[in-house]
């Protein structure tokens, strides 16, 4: 069928190859008609046999003979009007009732019809005579086929009157929109039978090619192949409707559009000629090579009108590729729990650590303070694995943390039964709560004869950590590094809170891991202690860690073994590092080593990127840290900027007035003039909307909070802002706009007129200037002037508006400091109903 589709074209030509006008298309080449003929004959074959598909080879002469003598336009109109309805139905029927039976019988017709058409290319090239009786034959059939029009007229709706008739419309022209294209609009029957008449001789054969492809493309018999048709369009529809594709001819495709792209690229990701894309951006008014870079929205124009569709992605999807598989069940075994030793300076920690690990670690290395890898495993009594970070305090943990590895299942906060709950042990509380991380209690140094350990649970009580012992579910073991008396049920202690949290991973996956510590060795190079998190880690592995990238050369586990892998929860030296990450860094197993070395670049530069925006860039980093590190209470942050200083400044203590016990504001930045594409980038780090008081975002801030999704909100008035954020901080921010935007112009020169004053000639270059409208001067995106319009004229003609592209004069209301260079801004205000909650 395809086939027969595919020659359509030529087929209309060969059409008419045994009717007179033959010759005439023949100058295309007598092979290809033949063949085309052969084809559309053989599509349009009856099932009766060769008999009638001899009959289509005479179509062309057919036309004065197709119509019944006294049969008068208007009647021959309606009966053609009866025949469709009844065939429209009957296709839809048809195409319900039995698809399949359709299907198989068609095939069947199509091979038949193939077997004939050899046939009759045989006896075609044998016997071009035979060509006239064939003619007799047709002339036979249509003369048949008419009365069978007359028939099916009668009995307009009964069931398949068309069948057999397929190649009557193919002969005559009149019938063509009968037969052959019930469902075609009159408007291009009328169309095309003007063309016929124009064109007469040849096209009465064009005609009847055409009308028999349309059959062909139905099937070879009448009714139902047209129904077979009918079913396949539909589906077709169905098909492209469902692919939301509406066009048909064209392969649309999902265009990756990075932040700037080369043109060459850009065709070649849209499978366009560059030539195309080079001469529509020409079009467009831009004049590029094609290895030159244009931005994203020009990139976005020209694939809109390529027709594809634009996925916009950012730099950062480099990461993509080391995006997380969640794990089937199935695939998860248990693996050890990660614990963590916290508490106040000299409570103890560091010596719980060597006490469990020399009473645990064999023998051979009784030494213990050889080990240098910065955590162990050690086994209970019981046969449980425990993994523990020899890194005590809670830098390492908040630090780690913030990088967005939490390694730590169980917190052991030491406190010493000599002393109590001090400000690090509150603090090491508070992390472990922000984390939801469990705790267990060792109360250590019990062997000291002031000790007393039930201080320290009631101590424990005020801040909402209630042990076991005083009837709360947080265990709490007595123990003494130095005895090493309770270390033991310490472990137990742990062991069975790590039961309790079902610990899982599995170590059939590429690895991931966090660094536990970092550093330079001057014999081994970069060399990174890292606890697998998932996954087991194997030499030879690529992997990107933090900015650094490279491939596993040694695995070194605790005890100083060579190893060849490390599953979860294992700690385990990683050399063969191309720098030293740092600790918390997260470690991903990747494909191939130009992923590696592309994702750690991009952090790279990132990282760079994010230090340069901040400026101050240690104290925003502390601002941010804190604000992640302190999660026991919830926070609002946000980026402040203001047109001076003391605004700022005012602005940033209204906003630590805000917040009560639960919700708390914080200030991540602030500082004077306009919004930058920094500020944006930190906003977005954190979460955070941008308060911009009289000052504006600059163009490329505006771009980049657009596509990264942070809000930029304006404000005039200070109490509007604190409101605002009060509301917010509620949680009751609602998305009012107290202003509109209407406008912007640019100030092309400055004018001094007499009575007037200083006039400024404009472009507006954005929305509408309005007369009533207020206006703000901008100069460098900062707000120096809020007031009115005194004069607003087009030409010389004073104006209540004027439109984006138009040049005006415009003058404001008591006031002069105009430069050219300045932007105006026109908005409205709107009265906003502030719900009371
Ligand atoms: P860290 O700062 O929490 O790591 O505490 P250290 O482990 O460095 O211990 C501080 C001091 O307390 C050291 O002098 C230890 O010897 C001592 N110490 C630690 N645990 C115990 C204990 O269980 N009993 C006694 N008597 N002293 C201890
Ligand atoms: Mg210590």
């Amino acid at each position: 069928m395809s086939d027969t589709d595919g020659k359509k074209t030529l087929g209309l030509r060969g059409g008419g190859p045994r009717s007179g006008n033959v010759k005439q298309s023949f100058s295309h080449g007598r092979t290809k008609n033949v063949v085309v003929e052969t084809k559309r004959k053989r599509v349009v074959v009856p099932k009766p046999g060769a008999g009638k598909s001899s009959g289509v080879g005479t179509a062309g002469s057919g036309d004065p003979s197709r119509r019944p003598a006294g049969i008068s336009d208007a009647e021959m109109a309606r009966r053609l009007k009866a025949v469709q309805a009844a065939k429209a139905r009957e296709v839809e029927e048809a195409a319900e009732r039995a698809a399949n039976e359709k299907a198989r019988e068609e095939e069947r017709a199509r091979r038949r019809a193939e077997l004939e058409a050899k046939e009759r290319e045989q006896r075609e090239a044998e016997e071009r005579a035979k060509a006239k009786a064939e003619e007799e034959e047709r002339k036979r059939k249509e003369s048949e086929d008419v009365a069978k029009r007359a028939a099916a007229d009668a009995a307009a709706a009964s069931a398949k009157p068309e069948a057999g008739k397929a190649d009557a419309p193919r002969n005559v022209g009149a019938n063509k929109p009968a037969g052959g294209q019930p469902q075609t609009p009159r408007k291009s029957d009328r169309e095309r039978d003007e063309r016929g008449r124009n064109n007469r001789g040849r096209d009465d054969g064009r005609r009847s090619g055409k009308l028999t492809l349309n059959q062909a493309m139905s099937g070879a018999e009448g009714g139902r192949h047209r129904s077979m048709a009918a079913m396949k369009r539909k589906q077709e529809r169905a098909r492209l409707k469902a692919l939301g594709t509406v066009e048909r001819e064209k392969v649309v495709r999902d265009v990756q559009l990075p932040e700037a792209i080369v043109v060459s690229e850009l065709a070649n990701r849209m499978a366009e000629r560059v030539g195309e894309v080079v001469k529509s951006l020409m079009q467009m008014g831009m004049m590029v090579t094609q290895n030159q870079t244009i931005d994203a929205d020009t990139a976005e124009l020209i694939i809109e009108e390529f027709g594809h569709k634009v996925v916009r992605v950012s730099d950062s999807d480099v990461e993509h590729v080391i995006q997380q598989v969640e794990d089937d069940d199935d695939n998860l075994k248990p693996r050890p729990p990660v614990v963590t030793v916290m508490g106040h300076v000299d409570h103890g920690k560091t010596s719980i650590l060597d006490a469990i690990r020399n009473a645990r670690v064999v023998s051979g290395e009784a030494g213990g303070i050889t080990q240098h890898i910065g955590a162990y495993q050690v086994k209970t009594d019981d046969g449980a694995v425990l993994t523990f970070l020899d890194t005590p305090g809670h830098a390492a943990f908040t630090s780690m943390r913030s990088r967005g590895a939490q390694v730590t299942d169980i917190v052991v906060l030491v406190v010493a039964a000599d002393d109590a709950v001090m400000p690090q042990t509150i603090e090491a509380i508070n992390h472990a709560k922000a984390a939801e991380v469990p705790m267990i209690i060792a109360i250590n140094k019990c062997d000291k004869p002031d000790a007393n350990p039930d201080k320290v649970r009631t101590d424990l009580l005020q801040h909402e950590v209630i042990v076991e012992k005083m009837s709360g579910d947080v265990q709490d073991v007595e123990v003494s590094a130095i005895t090493g008396a309770g270390l033991d049920q310490l472990l137990e202690a742990i062991a069975l809170q790590a039961e309790l949290l079902e610990l899982h991973a599995n170590p059939d996956r590429a690895a991931q891991g966090a660094v536990i510590e970092a550093q330079l060795d001057v014999g081994r190079g970069p060399v990174a202690t890292v606890l697998i998190q998932n996954g087991t880690l194997k030499q030879g592995d690529i992997f990107v860690v933090g900015e650094q990238y490279g491939k596993v050369r040694a695995l070194i586990n605790d005890k100083g073994d060579r190893v060849k892998e490390a599953g979860p929860s294992v700690p385990v030296e990683v050399l063969g590092l191309n720098g030293t990450p740092e600790a918390g860094d997260v470690l991903n197993v990747t494909e191939t080593e130009a992923q590696a070395r592309e994702i750690a670049e991009y952090r790279a530069n990132a990282a760079k990127d994010k230090r340069a925006a901040a400026g101050a860039a240690t104290t925003l980093e502390q601002l941010m840290q804190k604000a992640k590190d302190d999660e026991t209470v919830s926070e609002l942050p946000i980026l402040v900027k203001a047109d001076v200083q003391g605004s700022a400044e005012a602005i940033v203590q209204a906003m630590e007035k805000i917040g009560n016990d639960e919700v708390r504001v914080r200030v991540l930045h602030y500082g004077v003039g306009a919004i930058t594409e920094s500020d944006i980038g930190l906003a977005e780090a954190s979460g955070a909307p941008v308060m911009g008081f009289n000052v504006r975002a600059n163009a490329s801030a505006r771009n980049t909070a657009n596509q990264k999704g942070v809000e930029i909100r304006y404000y005039s008035v200070i109490y509007d802002l604190v409101d605002d954020v009060k509301a917010a901080a509620s949680g009751l921010l609602s998305a009012e706009i107290r202003e509109t935007f209407i406008g912007y112009a640019q100030i092309k020169e400055v004018f001094k007129v007499s009575n007037v004053g200083k006039v400024a000639g404009c472009l507006v270059t954005e929305g509408v200037a309005r007369r009533s409208a207020g206006v703000r001067l901008l100069r460098d995106n900062v707000v120096i002037h809020e007031g009115t319009l005194k004069t607003l004229k087009r030409f010389k003609d004073e104006v209540s508006e004027v439109q984006s592209g138009q040049e005006c004069g415009m003058a404001f209301d008591n006031y002069d400091d105009i430069r050219p260079g300045d932007v105006i801004e026109i908005f409205e205000r709107e009265e906003v109903t502030r719900t009371l909650a």
